[in-house]
């Protein structure tokens, strides 16, 4: 399997070599140059799979037809190594549950941080360390995070041979939930920076450090962001996992409504659609920034600035402009990358925007492509909750209450709807006491983290001095 960049570059390259890379070198993003095709018997033979040997099989099923320059022991291996039950609590590692009717929700959240995140970033923290020890090579991961994917990150790498973590965050800004989990861990390996600043002050010090390229390449630096299509294609593999457990036989649909932010979540959906798997709709739910509901019902792409993107209390989608939008895109403009070049460069990069409304593809969304959306505000949330723990005794996080909001005004009776569960209710402890009055439930395995030792440094704004602690930290 070869992989091209969205932009029309003409270099194609093998799944290890853009493991390790970030953006195509035209600025665009990866994908497969054709998308592997499941009939019917090898669905079954899939469901078989599943049934049988489990999660981790089923991964490597999926996995094996996109990667080829891992041989195939190894690449089961490093499955197996990923998807256990004491990582992810459960042997079904994304148990359905039904919620009521066709509605159901998959449990994505049980890893190491109880965010969806860690179901890419573990396999990713296992392909890394295997890949970099086959060529010898070290990596240093810098990044930025407010919460979500700084710690799912960290968890992946730590321990991890060949790999260090230096994570930026704004000093005090994070819960204290998520300051303890990030700010817990002791691996050597693994460096927690506290930026005195906002979550943009941080990025902007990544992004510093990143466009000195002497000091990027001297010093192996490198992210983890939600562009990375090893990331993308691990979350194809609980799509699969989803439709098996909600049908019985290859000829019954499902619909999957998806919490997004930068569309990664639910481009493996996508994906897994276009590989033959029985999904009827594709329901992006967002939150008040709603620039994804705002394309999929005028065909309007408006990004939006840090100004203009509102805190919510679903902050892991506080995002107005999608990372991996340009995925989908690239397939909906029939894969021409001279104009998704022209909508994303001249376009997003210029006008902050691009209009499809009076293009006849932009009908191919919905129809061939099965999208649809909704969005879902503060107050939504609180009644979702409510009603969710009220009526089914079932507690969900913000985010997921997104999903459940939306995923109610797009049922089709007959057709299960599977929500994706993108994160547990405790780490945004918060809003669960407004909507119910209650603290939400803790897993055990996090009681009293808050008062753990703490590993940390706290530094000025400045990139400077952020670039001085990795060198001293990588002698
Ligand atoms: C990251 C995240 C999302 C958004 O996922 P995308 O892949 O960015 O669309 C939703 N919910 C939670 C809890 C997350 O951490």
């Amino acid at each position: 399997m070869l992989y091209l960049s969205t932009r029309g570059h003409s270099e194609q390259k093998r799944f290890c070599d853009i493991l390790l890379a970030g953006l195509a070198p035209d600025g665009g993003l990866y994908l497969p140059v054709t998308y592997p095709q499941i009939d019917d018997a090898k669905l079954s033979e899939l469901r078989n799979v599943y049934a049988q040997q489990g999660y981790a099989a089923l991964a490597y099923e999926i996995l094996s037809l996109y990667i080829d320059d891992i041989p195939a022991a190894d690449l089961k291996a490093l499955c197996a190594k990923t998807y256990t039950k004491d990582v992810f609590g459960t042997d079904a590692i994304v148990p359905v549950r039904t919620l009521d009717g066709d509605l159901r929700i998959e449990a994505l959240s049980n890893g190491p941080t109880l965010a969806f995140k860690d179901m890419a970033m573990q396999l990713l923290g296992n392909l890394f360390e295997y890949e970099l020890a086959r060529r010898g090579e070290e990596l240093n991961i810098l990044g930025a995070t407010s919460g979500d994917t700084g710690s799912a990150a960290e968890y992946a790498m730590r321990g991890k041979k060949g790999v260090r973590v230096f994570m930026t965050s704004p000093h005090g800004r994070m819960s204290p939930f998520q300051q303890a989990q990030m700010f817990s861990l002791q691996d050597e390996n693994i460096h927690n920076i506290a930026i005195e600043g906002v979550f943009d002050d941080c990025q902007d010090i990544v992004k510093a450090v990143s466009n000195d390229h002497a000091f990027k390449a001297q010093y192996k630096i490198g992210t983890v962001n939600s562009i990375n299509w090893a990331r993308l294609l691990a979350q194809v593999v609980y799509y699969f996992a989803g439709y098996l457990q909600a049908t019985q036989s290859n000829d019954q649909k499902v619909s999957f409504t998806v919490p997004s932010g930068n569309f990664g979540n639910i481009c493996a959906g996508h994906v897994a659609r276009q590989m033959g798997l029985p999904i009827d709709k594709l329901v992006v739910a967002t939150n008040e920034n709603d620039v994804l509901d705002e394309f999929f019902r005028t065909g309007v792409y408006q990004v939006r600035g840090a100004a203009n993107t509102y805190e919510t209390s679903s902050p892991s989608m506080d995002i107005s402009k999608a990372s991996n939008f340009e995925r989908f895109v690239f397939d909906l403009v029939g894969r021409d990358g001279a104009r998704l070049k022209s909508l994303f460069v001249d376009g997003v990069g210029k006008a902050g925007q691009f209009g499809l409304s009076g293009d006849p593809l932009f009908k191919d969304a919905a129809g061939k492509y099965g999208f649809e959306s909704g969005k879902s505000t503060h107050a939504d949330r609180l009644a979702t909750i409510k009603d969710t723990f009220e009526r089914f005794g079932d507690m969900i996080d913000t985010h997921t209450a997104d999903g459940v909001k939306v995923a109610r005004e797009h049922l089709q009776a007959g057709t299960p709807m599977i929500v994706l569960e993108t994160a547990l209710p405790i780490k945004f402890a918060a809003t669960i006491e407004e909507a119910l009055g209650r603290e939400p439930d803790r897993p055990a395995k996090f009681n009293g983290i808050e008062a753990l030792p703490k590993r940390v440094v706290v530094m000025s704004s400045d990139a400077q001095k952020v670039k001085d602690y990795i060198a001293e930290h990588c002698k």
